[in-house]
């Protein structure tokens, strides 16, 4: 099939790459024209496992392209696909890109005779393409829903291993309008195995937040329980996750083997959730609770333990070095997590602020986000290294993250080697307590605090 994208982000490009790999004709609109040349010349304009060498292979043969003439692709294809972001401002979800393409689209769809069908990906609060999207394509097509499909189709790829997702999806949710619209749309999906769920659009919609609400709501739920461990002694909130995740319906004997499913990763401690998805998907939603009467004290709840979380690797580190006046500190992370360069809400900038406001001297190293941010990162005030080595050195302890590969296979000895006190706090717990403290590390972790 031709199909149009309309926002070559990262849903939007990863999408188009796994789509023109199932054999579609695909065309990513965007609006920069550099990000256009480069994807055209196989370049993706973001970090993501895999990408690049799959999208070179696609744009060589022209399976992929991209563009910034909207009119001539919607026009050229036979479904167009949002991808837009829908950034949260001012706790509430901001639809004015969602909107604008709506317009765009309907103004096209007006002289087109050929049936097309548009499709809500963009993650969106329940009733909005029912509400907003579907009127602004009435409004100026001039036609009714019924001579062009309308279809709500919610992405679940994560940063970090979305192309991989992409391409072997766990499930396909297709939220129709009617019939002959999920009849259209369900074509571009043909060769893909996995369960499909054919919904309408709102359910579509609200099964997109519950899952990142679910996820959400286990990390905060664990960072709670982490809370509680801190303030007692002698208890390794790590300990208790392991006895948690034994029991057999969290993960099930299979053959006499524990299959340990990849939800139980949700419900262990660490520094917070970030990136572009969960902060703003989990506030969104709380808001579009309360405006419909219902109290949302859950997701208040979850979020409450989220932004405060920072403030808790603050108070290990407190812990471990006293005052933190003059002091400074090693931070080894900036993303969100690791595989992707989005630093988007990140917990370490969080906490880089928070430090900041007391005085202390701070250092980052990241292995991947100062290649993708140099602009911001130089223009800032952030004294970024280009070493783990050069930002240890000489720092009061050394503050983990971010769970990259690069920090887990770090060994004490270069932490005593560059620190000036073998201190190291573990916003991740990526490091075994036990062969830190034997060799003259002090340690905290999040849900760990060493006896004193
Ligand atoms: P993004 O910011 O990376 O990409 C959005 C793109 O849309 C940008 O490149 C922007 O320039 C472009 N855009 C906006 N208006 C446009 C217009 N009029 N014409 C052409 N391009 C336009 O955002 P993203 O991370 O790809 O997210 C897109 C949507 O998918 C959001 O609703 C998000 O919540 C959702 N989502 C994101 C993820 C994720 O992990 N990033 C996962 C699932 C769902």
């Amino acid at each position: 099939m031709n199909i149009s994208i309309i926002g070559a982000g990262y849903v939007g490009l990863v999408t188009g790459v796994a789509l023109a790999d199932i054999g579609h004709n695909v065309i990513c609109i965007g609006r920069d024209k550099e990000k256009i040349q480069n994807i055209n010349n196989g370049k993706a304009p973001f970090y993501e496992t895999g990408l690049d060498s799959l999208l070179k292979k696609h744009a060589e043969s022209k399976k992929l392209q991209a563009s910034a003439e909207l009119d001539q692709s919607v026009r050229n294809t036979d479904i167009t696909i949002i991808a837009v972001g829908t950034p949260t401002v001012d706790n509430k979800i901001d639809l004015s890109a969602l909107e604008a393409v709506s317009r765009d689209i309907g103004k096209i769809l007006k002289n087109k005779n050929s049936f097309h069908t548009v499709v809500v990906k963009s993650t969106v609060v329940p009733t909005t393409t029912e509400k907003i999207v579907k009127p602004l394509l009435e409004q100026h097509s001039e036609k009714q829903v019924g001579e062009f499909g309308l279809c709500m189709n919610p992405e679940f790829l994560r940063e970090g291993s979305a192309l991989e997702e992409a391409l072997n999806p766990d499930r396909i949710v297709i939220g129709q309008h009617d019939k002959q619209s999920g009849n259209h749309f369900k074509k571009v999906y043909e060769k893909y195995s996995c369960p499909k769920l054919i919904t309408n659009l709102r359910t579509a919609e609200l099964i997109k937040y519950a899952s990142n609400a679910l996820f959400a709501t286990m990390i905060s739920y664990s960072n709670e329980i982490a809370r509680i461990a801190e303030e007692l002694e002698n208890i390794d909130v790590q300990e208790v996750w392991k006895g948690v995740h034994l029991d057999n319906r969290l993960s099930p004997s299979i053959n006499g083997e524990k299959v340990k499913p990849g939800f139980l990763s949700y419900i262990l401690s660490g520094c917070g959730y970030g990136g572009s998805c969960f902060p703003k998907d989990t506030q969104a939603l709380a808001s579009f609770a309360k405006e419909i009467g219902i109290q949302a004290a859950v997701l208040d709840a979850v979020i409450c333990v989220n932004k405060t979380q920072p403030e808790r690797v603050v108070k290990l580190i407190m812990q471990a070095i006293g005052s933190l006046e003059g002091k400074k500190i090693a931070i080894l992370g900036l993303t969100f997590k690791p595989d992707t360069d989005d630093i988007r809400e990140s917990p370490s900038l969080t906490l880089i602020n928070l430090l900041k406001i007391k005085n202390v001297s701070v250092r980052v190293h990241d292995p991947v986000a100062y290649t993708s941010h140099k602009e911001t990162i130089d223009s800032s005030d952030l004294d970024f290294k280009s070493t783990i080595e050069e930002t240890l050195q000489d720092a009061d302890a050394a503050v983990i993250m971010t769970a990259w590969d690069d920090y887990k296979n770090l060994k004490p000895e270069i932490f005593k080697k560059h620190l000036k006190q073998p201190i190291v706090v573990d916003g991740r717990r990526i490091y075994d307590k036990n062969e830190f403290m034997d060799n003259g590390i002090k340690y905290m972790g999040v849900g760990f605090v060493e006896n004193t």
